[in-house]
């Protein structure tokens, strides 16, 4: 293992250039052209056989080791998010509006300096590894998806996939058995009134008054629908009605996420928000027009692999805590490659200690802690060849 790390640790500054770079040119999700190509590029010069456009945007690159074994797939995401940066820093986003926000630079770079890692110790490789960059992480319906269905899981018996992540320790690894993020969906709901004069409410529907009732109706979906014993969130992001003062709404349009873990719990907030959408308007007599859109389902580890992470990271140098996470309501496209084949998604800390204070994810002032880059490159290392040279395979069946 010592080999892989010193290799890794000779690759840092790279790793930090690189993640540097890919930070000046963030590209949204669905309209990457150039990191791709480097990254394609960057594959094809290790000597790796590369695949482009996988389900759309998608890179795939396969380094064969040079003995039989099984095949381990690395994912990390490269898109960045529709944020205007406010960090002053050398490296600052050059492109108005769009950053990376969210530490897919980070994954990118870390992911490219592992692959090069690897491939220098590839004749003493057993088996091979599948690097996965998939475009489109941040907007649904995300590109893990697409590329599955364009076959990026073809022979992989599991997959490791991991998030920097700013607002713990750098130096902390956080895993979770079962269910770790959630399943992220949206709905957009229309209520159409009749619209009047605010001095007449008589001669009229009013739209807002509806609307009100279902922002606090809703509210007992969770309360009082949910088991306890599970989880659910429900909150309306936004309450569209522009008016003037004296105009009583025609339509008010709301529109919120729910997040769920379990898929009868996601059904059943889906079933019921149409309920109550439904009484609450006939009620007050007013038409609707209700959106339910699934976004990805919950991230749910797999035991055997989550265990390993568990088990090695404490082993790898510069890990000075290895704790379980609780789930998070956050959502994850990951979740669709672990439908397909064992795995685990975990994070990696990474709180910028230089900061003035710790933004979190998505903000305009997000950064990470580039030291966590390295720490992530040598647990997945490990876990790549903890797997490949065990002799029992055992992996998931659940
Ligand atoms: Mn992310």
């Amino acid at each position: 293992m010592s080999t892989i790390y010193n290799t890794l640790d000779t690759l840092y500054s790279e790793m930090v250039e690189l993640r540097r770079y890919f930070h000046q040119y963030p590209e949204l999700s669905f309209k990457e052209v150039h990191t791709p190509k480097y990254i394609a590029d960057y594959h094809r010069k290790l000597g790796h056989d590369v695949r482009e456009h996988v389900g759309g945007r998608g890179v795939v690159a396969t380094l064969k080791g040079g003995k039989p074994g099984k095949t381990v797939a690395l994912r990390a995401d490269f898109d960045a998010l529709p944020i205007q940066e406010e960090n002053d820093v050398p490296y600052k986003s050059k492109v108005d509006g769009v950053m990376h926000a969210c530490g897919h630079d980070g994954h990118t770079a870390t992911l490219l300096c592992l692959a090069k890692a690897f491939n220098s110790i590839g004749t003493q490789l057993e088996g091979t590894i599948v690097f996965i960059h998939q475009h489109a992480e941040e907007y649904q319906p995300g590109g893990a998806i697409a590329m599955i269905e364009d076959g990026c899981l073809q022979g992989v018996d599991v997959i490791f996939g991991t998030h920097l992540w700013a607002t713990e320790e750098t130096g902390k690894i956080m895993y979770k058995e079962g269910p770790f993020m959630a399943a992220a969906d949206r709905f957009e709901l229309e209520i159409i009134g009749q619209g009047g004069h605010g001095a007449q409410p008589h001669l009229t529907k009013d739209s807002i008054v509806v609307a009100s009732q279902l922002v606090t109706n809703l509210q007992q979906l969770v309360s009082r629908r949910v088991n306890p014993l599970d989880s659910a969130v429900l909150s309306v992001g936004s309450f569209d009605a522009r008016n003037a003062f004296n105009v009583i709404a025609n339509k008010v349009r709301l529109v919120g996420t729910v997040r769920t873990f379990k898929e009868d719990v996601r059904e059943l907030m889906e079933k019921e928000l149409e309920r109550v959408v439904r009484g609450t308007c006939l009620t007050a007599d007013v038409d609707y027009d209700l959106k339910y859109i699934h976004g990805y389902p919950a991230v749910i580890n797999h035991k055997v692999e989550t265990e390993l992470i568990r088990d090695i990271a404490s082993k790898v140098p510069d890990v000075k805590e290895v704790s379980e996470h609780e789930a998070q309501m956050g959502g994850e496209d990951f979740s669709y490659y672990l439908q397909h084949v064992p795995g685990t998604f975990f994070f990696t800390g990474a709180r910028n200690q230089g900061a003035d204070r710790v933004y979190p994810h998505h903000h305009p002032r997000f950064s990470i802690d580039e030291k966590a880059m390295l720490i992530a490159a040598k647990v997945m290392a490990t876990a790549v060849l903890s797997y490949t040279e065990s002799k029992e395979k055992e992996v998931s069946h659940d």
